[in-house]
Parts: C-alpha cells; structure tokens; sequence
C-alpha cells in the first residue's frame, strides 16, 4: 500500500469500534437486499401451491420475517448514515484540529509564501472531501461488491443463460455511466471554482467599498460582477447537461436491462427452460445490482477528489517549521534587555541578495536606540532578527550575552514587545484585544494598560466601553485608536525590550503626538529599536543608526551626524 493511504487509514484508529460496527451494517444491509427477493422467490414458486391453512400459516410467518428484515435493513441503513457521517466528521475534527496546530507552529517564511486566503478555503473543501471518502469509502465498497457479486451467483444458480441476458448491457452501462460521470464531475468542479470565484470577487467589492464609492465606480463593478456571474450561471448549464445525461441514461439502462430480461425469459419460458417465477425472480434482483454499479462510479471519482485532498493535507503537514525550540533551549530568565548583533549576516532565501551583511551592534540595556534609512534598506529585517521571525544566515545575535537560538521561543517572544504601523485586531472586544498582552492580566491591570497608553478615555466614551466590539479588523476605530490598543496591548505585556516599526507614519499628526507620547511613556527602562519614518521624532535618542542596502552607514547622536554632514544630514533636510 502506498505511504499516504497507510497514513490515511491511521486516522481510523481511535474509531475502529464504529468503523466494524459501520461494516457489520454494510454486510446487513447487503443481505437484506438479497434475501427478500428470495423469499418472494419462496412464496411465489412454493407457498401458492400448498393447503390453505398451512399456505396461510406459511405466509404469515414470512410476512413478519420480511418485516423483521426490513427493520434490520431500515436501522443499518440509518447506522450506516448517522454513525458513518458522525465518524467522518471526527476524524475531520482531527485533522482540522492537526492541520490549526500546524499552521501555528509554521514559520515567518511559510506565510511569505503562501496567500493564507487561498490556503484556508482549500483546506477547507480538501477536509471535506476527504471526510466524505473516509466514511462513504469502505461501506461502499463492502455493500456494493456484495450486492453485485451475490446477485450474480444467485442468479446464476436459477439461470445461466437468463444471467447472460441480464448482465449483458451492464459493460455499455459502465462504459456510459463512467465517461458522462466523468463530464459531469468536471462541469460539477468548474462550479466550485466559479462560485469560490464570485465570493473572491465580492468579499474584495465589500471590503474596498469605500474605494468603489468614492471613485464613483460602481457601474463598472456591476459590469465586473456581472462576467463572473453569467461564468457561473453558463458552468451550471453545463453541468445540468451532464446531469440529466447521467440521470436520464442510467434509468434507461435500468429499463432496458428489464426489457432484455422479460424478452429473453419469455423467449426461454416458452422453450421450456426457465419458468415464471426465475423471471419475477430476476426482474427484482435487477435493481439488486444496477444501483451498485452506479455508486461505484460515483466512488472512482469520490476517491480520486479525498486521495488527493489528502496528498494536499500531508504535503502541508510535511512542512517543517524553521524555527523551532533547540533541543538545548532554555526558558530565559527575565531578562535587562543588552542586545547585541556580531557579525549578522542575513538573506531571505538561498535565491535572493543578502539584507543584511556583517552587522555588528551593541544596544545596552534600557538604551533608545534608532534605525533610519530609505524604504528597503533592511530596517523592518534587522528588527524581526531580535524575535527569531527568521535565523540568522550567519554570526549570532545575543541578549544578555545569551544567544537567542539557545532560548526557547515563547520565553524570548514573552520579552518583546513590537509596535507596528499596520496594527492588527481580532475580533471581539476592546476589552479582550488589550488582554491579548496578557491572557490572565486582572481587570485592573488592562484598566491600567490603557490608561498608560493614553486610551482609557477614548475607549470610555465608546458606546459600551470596554465591551465595545471591535468589528472586523477595527474598522470602527480610527488610526490613532487602533494604535493606542495595540501599544496598551505591549504595556498589559510590559517586555523589557520594545520594536516600534514606524509606529505613527499611517497617523496624521494630531495622533500622532498623542501616540508618540504613548509610546515614550512605554520605551521608560526599556530596551527600544525605534524605526522612524519621521526624523524628528527621533532626536532624543540615545545613538541613531543609519542603515542603507551597505550596511550601517552611519551611528552616533542627532547632533552628532547633523554636524557629520552625512546621510543623516541630507535625510532630515529631505524630510522635515
Ligand atoms: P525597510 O524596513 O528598511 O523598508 P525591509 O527590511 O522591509 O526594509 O526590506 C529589506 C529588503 O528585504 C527589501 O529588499 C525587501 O524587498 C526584502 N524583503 C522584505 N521582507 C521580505 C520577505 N518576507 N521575503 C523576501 N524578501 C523580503
Ligand atoms: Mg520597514
């Protein structure tokens, strides 16, 4: 077998007891399905010719036995459907429950690559597929082939030559149902990219509406909208088509196997080598083995869309983080935050230039330490090495004298506190944005957290405060707000060591005074990078580094490069 489907079948395993139980219901139902015609076959040929009394005896007993074997067929049937989609369903809690796990694991790098967006929706429907193969699979296979197999030996008991009559058309059956199955999945599958194609489109409309608006643009929009639509309604036609090929060629198969049944038996009749009852016989297993046949097809393309969600899921799977807890790690003590780069060296792949090329730095504990430079000159890079976002290509970088690759992640991440100018909120309250800082913060703490970040009263006047929800990704707040909850989020965090990546450039300026203050008011007895997008917020920094795609080009004070008459000098005239 091969490695994936062994891999796929270890996801049975804390089940086994309903998947035995699912395939003792398959055989049940199967036999049901195959014993009733049977025993009409019994009634038919023997019981109508016995005494009345014993005839009616007779009848009443297999009356009930029929009855009895219709329940047991009722309940498999009902077992099969309930407990067999329930255990699809655990096992894509499983594997979605893996697959959230990993994706939290995953690296910066990982998510460079990958458009998250695109991602989820095919996990999605790559879950679903597979849970679907995962439970239809087996019972399928097992009531299908049973069905097929014992009709055909039962019948081949009663009559040879009547199975070949009956069995004839069934390889112009396959051949028919296969090929326009195969048209109709394929038209089924355009559907899903057309609709999966309009939800892009208007999830992108809404989400940019105030754009559309205000460009005035939204005849061209409906335009735009309207090419997908008609995309959408056209592959629907389409596969209509094929559907009522499929439908509508399969029943008259049905019939035409009957057709041939009842000339060929009458035919035999009067030759005297079947009589009535081996036709009435045949005639009820007919539909015994055309509907198995039509689920079998529909398995060949069941497998082939859950086998290769499964390929996709384990390739994901396969992805190894790179970054993780050296085997050596060590929780780091709380820590006073000296930072420092030797001989850094870093390059995002093995296929792009290097950003960064032996940096050497030293930043003292509780220091204010500035990064300038012109946009892409590795700023924002150098900052995400503090964290661990990526490794280092070479050198090492240190914190009190601790090379960060000998810590663990989360002890490390713990004592960073980053400020970004894109700042992002999760669903859900004011309340429980700020608590992201610290889970188990005490109401008082976060009261405090935003009131240190200048935000207590601005969330007060919200109309129900702290409660307030955020709404998707904040909107209802302004620049300066969002920006305020996420430097209270740092302060509940309260690390000695801050990242300010151009924290107040998305701001206009009054908020910007207000957030600079907020952000001072943090940086107290910490460690802090500030990236500044405008100069003059800068001044009072302790040394002003200034990066350019060679390297530091440039350290020292305000004061001190100004009279250097460096690049320092050029880009504060240039701005301000
Ligand atoms: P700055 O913050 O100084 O504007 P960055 O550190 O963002 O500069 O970028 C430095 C260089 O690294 C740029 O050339 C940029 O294109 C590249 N870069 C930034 N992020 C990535 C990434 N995730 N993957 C590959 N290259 C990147
Ligand atoms: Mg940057």
């Amino acid at each position: 077998m091969n490695k994936n489907l062994k891999k796929m079948m270890t996801y049975y395993r804390p089940y086994r007891k309903i998947f035995w139980a699912d395939m003792l219901f398959a055989i049940l139902d199967a036999a049901v399905a195959l014993s009733i015609p049977l025993i009409i076959r019994y009634i038919t040929s023997k019981v109508v010719f016995m005494e009345p009394d014993q005839a009616l005896h007779k009848i009443i007993m297999l009356g009930i036995a029929m009855v009895l074997m219709v329940a047991v067929g009722c309940y498999s049937k009902f077992f099969i459907c309930n407990y067999g989609h329930v255990m699809g369903a655990k096992i894509e809690y499983d594997m979605r429950a893996e697959i959230f796990g990993h994706f939290q694991k995953l690296s910066f790098s990982f998510y460079d690559e990958e458009k998250v967006g695109q991602l989820m929706s095919r996990i999605t429907s790559d879950l679903f597929d597979i849970s679907e193969l995962m439970h239809h699979g087996p019972e399928n296979i097992v009531i299908s082939m049973l069905k097929i197999l014992g009709a055909f030996v039962i019948l081949l008991n009663i009559s040879p030559r009547l199975t070949v009559a009956a069995f004839l058309m069934i390889p112009f059956m396959i051949v028919y149902a296969y090929f326009v199955n195969r048209h109709m999945r394929k038209a089924f599958r355009q559907n899903r990219i057309k609709i999966a194609e309009i939800n892009a489109q208007i999830e992108d409309n809404l989400s940019g509406i105030r754009v559309v608006k205000s460009f005035a643009n939204e005849d061209i929009e409906q335009k735009k909208f309207r090419v997908g639509n008609e995309g959408f309604l056209n592959a629907k036609r389409n596969s209509y088509h094929y559907m009522g090929a499929f439908q509508a060629g399969l029943g008259s198969f049905t019939t035409l196997i009957q057709v041939c049944v009842i000339v060929a038996g009458t035919y035999f009749i009067t030759q005297g080598s079947v009589d009535v009852n081996d036709l009435i016989t045949f005639i009820l297993y007919i539909s015994v083995f055309t509907d198995p046949i039509r689920t079998l097809i529909d398995f060949t393309e069941q497998f082939q869309n859950g086998y290769s969600g499964f390929e996709r899921f384990m390739e994901i799977m396969s992805i190894e983080p790179d970054i993780e807890d050296s085997e050596d790690a060590i929780e780091a003590p709380v820590l006073k935050g000296d930072i420092c780069f030797k001989d850094v060296s870093f390059a995002y792949n093995d296929s792009t230039p290097e950003v960064l090329s032996h940096v050497s730095l030293n930043v003292p504990a509780g220091s204010y330490m500035a990064l300038v430079g012109s946009s892409g000159a590795g700023k924002t890079t150098l900052c995400s090495l503090i964290p661990r976002f990526y490794e280092v290509t070479s050198g090492e970088i240190t914190i009190d004298g601790i090379d960060i690759r000998k810590m663990t992640l989360k002890s490390l991440r713990n004592q960073i506190g980053i400020v970004q100018q894109d700042v992002y909120l999760f669903a859900g309250s004011v309340y429980e944005n700020i608590l992201y800082g610290k889970p188990d913060a005490t109401e008082e703490e976060v009261y405090q957290a935003a009131k240190n970040a200048n935000a207590h009263e601005f969330i007060m006047s919200l109309p129900e405060g702290y409660q307030t929800d955020i709404g998707q990704r904040g909107i209802k707040l302004s620049g300066g707000q969002k920006q305020r909850l996420s430097i209270a989020r740092v302060f509940l965090k309260n690390p000695p060591i801050l990242i300010f990546d151009e924290a107040t450039s998305a701001l206009d300026n009054e908020s910007e005074r207000v957030v600079q203050e907020s952000l001072e008011h943090l940086a107290k007895n910490r460690t802090t990078f500030v990236i500044a997008h405008r100069l003059s917020t800068i001044r009072n920094a302790e040394k002003i580094l200034v990066l350019t795609e060679d390297g530091i080009a440039e350290q020292g004070t305000h004061e001190g490069l100004l009279a250097n008459g460096g690049i320092y000098e050029k880009l504060y005239h240039m701005h301000d």
